[in-house]
């Protein structure tokens, strides 16, 4: 059988594998804080926009600033 007793996290922005228990990874699903801050950047920034799609979409849902301090 497979040696994958769980699922390997991995941190979306900087795909770095993040081992040993969730909870020693306050950021998730970032492996730090500042992969965090980068993730929102890029939403911000509309970087992750559909291709295809000739106009900027509104704002969408308000999450606001969620900058945890
Ligand atoms: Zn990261």
């Amino acid at each position: 059988m497979p040696d994958a007793p769980r699922p390997g996290l991995k941190c979306p922005v900087c795909h770095s594998d993040m081992p040993g228990p969730a909870a020693e990874w306050p950021s998730l699903p970032f492996c730090s804080p500042r992969c965090k801050v980068i993730d929102l950047g890029r939403w911000l920034g509309e970087k992750y926009r559909l291709p295809g799609s000739g106009k900027p979409e509104p704002a969408g849902p308000d999450h606001g600033e969620e900058q945890g301090s």
